[in-house]
């Protein structure tokens, strides 16, 4: 952590907020809190300097139009990148996730992404729209994710990033995978918004940001029952 309290910055706002990414931010600050780690939380609009000393940014899911806006913003500003080479920890949600990549597609126009994962987006010939389920990388010891998707993209992995998980219900990049993850940067597919309904995900973040090997337990009988209803949902679908 950079200073006694953990930082956690929402990119944007203003122009990448769709399906409640607002409650991420939200519930990886009060898991932080629940385990006595005193907490600041930033929203950044797209008119304000990116500031790059925060532990932990998140970026969520938007319109075309807003995103391509999102993506120049973060290029000229550069203090995305200055973030991601001191270490800090990032979430990505769809929009947010296609700027990470090299390049994504907008109203008909590829545009320059961050390149700070190493994937590409094209537009799909169908939305992709409804439950996405999936089985998480091993290595990330993460139980399955849960999400809704609404995207016209889809995302291609370079050799830099690792899927995030196998598809078993929906979409995600490419109807087989779902998101990506290199080094602290992991993206994904998944509104819900996707910390609520996968708060292990909150929890790696946590313990990527702090340097923790574990964390004390919560009470996640309510999460709980929330997965377990959208993961059978999924599976009837
Ligand atoms: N505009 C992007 C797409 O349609 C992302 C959509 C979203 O964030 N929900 O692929």
């Amino acid at each position: 952590m950079s200073t006694e309290h953990l930082r956690i910055v929402w990119i944007y706002p203003d122009l990448l907020s769709t399906y409640g990414d607002r409650g991420n931010m939200l519930i990886l600050a009060r898991r932080a809190q629940l385990r006595g780690i005193p907490v600041e939380t930033y929203q950044v609009r797209s008119d304000q300097p990116m500031p790059d000393s925060a532990d932990i940014y998140l970026i969520g899911g938007g319109e075309d139009g807003p995103q391509a806006l999102a993506a120049q913003r973060l290029i000229a500003d550069g203090g995305m990148h200055r973030a991601v080479a001191r270490g800090a920890a990032v979430l990505t949600i769809c929009a947010g996730y296609q700027i990470f990549g090299h390049s994504f597609s907008a109203k008909g126009a590829t545009c320059a992404g961050l390149g700070l994962l190493d994937i590409t987006s094209d537009r799909g010939e169908t939305r992709a729209v409804g439950e996405v389920r999936g089985d998480i990388d091993p290595r990330l010891g993460l139980p399955p994710l849960t999400g809704f998707e609404n995207h016209g993209g889809r995302t291609r992995l370079g050799p830099g990033a690792t899927p995030l998980a196998r598809v078993t219900a929906g979409i995600g990049n490419d109807g087989q995978t779902e998101g990506a993850w290199a080094g602290k940067i992991l993206g994904t597919y998944a509104h819900g918004p996707a910390l609520a309904r996968n708060p292990a995900i909150a929890d790696l973040l946590l313990r990527w940001a702090t340097g923790a090997d574990s964390l004390q337990p919560l009470d996640d009988t309510w999460a709980d029952r929330l997965r377990n209803e959208r993961l059978a949902a999924a599976g009837a679908a």
